[in-house]
């Protein structure tokens, strides 16, 4: 995922490259709710808009699995980002706007040091960017009962007198 500054040419450099399941689970770190299951795909294209700055234009295709936060069935999912970043030389970035507020132009802007850009600091902050903090198999997930245990996408449960659901997230988000 590194480029050297003078792989690219007047017509850019075009990249295109696995990004490993390895370094994924790498960069997810320890802890997380996800599982990198299979290689994911970055592609890219680079230009110069003048000797030291760089535009990066590409998409990340990933898919993960992770345990449901409700029911914690296994769930499948994909992640397919856009992304855009100018890139400059580090510490000859653009300073924030005068009340420290970023404009939202500059919202991609990003540095690179000793004349390669390296996109995998990209591909880290849109995983961490892009992927929910509790990963649920649908949005609609009924979650197990807190009683007996069972899945209740697979149908009621005999505990009486049944907990309203919505009750039942209230009372659960007090105990967290
Ligand atoms: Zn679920
Ligand atoms: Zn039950």
């Amino acid at each position: 995922m590194r480029v050297h500054l003078d792989e690219i040419g007047p017509d850019g450099f075009d990249l295109d490259e696995p990004v490993t399941k390895e370094w994924l689970q790498a960069t997810l770190g320890p802890g997380t709710p996800f599982r990198s299951v299979k290689d994911g795909h970055l592609s890219a294209h680079l230009e110069r808009l003048d000797e030291h700055v760089v535009h990066a234009r590409g998409r990340i295709a990933l898919e993960l699995s992770a345990d449901c936060s409700r029911c914690l069935g296994e769930t499948t999912l994909g992640l397919n980002t856009r992304f855009q970043v100018t890139l400059f030389p580090a510490g000859k970035e653009p300073p924030p706007g005068p009340d420290g507020e970023i404009d939202p132009d500059d919202m991609g802007i990003s540095t690179y040091a000793d004349k390669e850009v390296d996109l995998s600091q990209i591909v880290n902050d849109e995983v961490f960017l892009q992927l929910p903090m509790n990963p649920l198999c649908s949005e609609s997930c009924a979650g197990l009962c807190p009683n007996c245990g069972k899945n209740l996408n697979e149908g009621a449960c005999q505990c009486a007198p049944r907990a309203d659901l919505r009750w039942e997230a209230l009372r659960q988000l007090k105990v967290d």
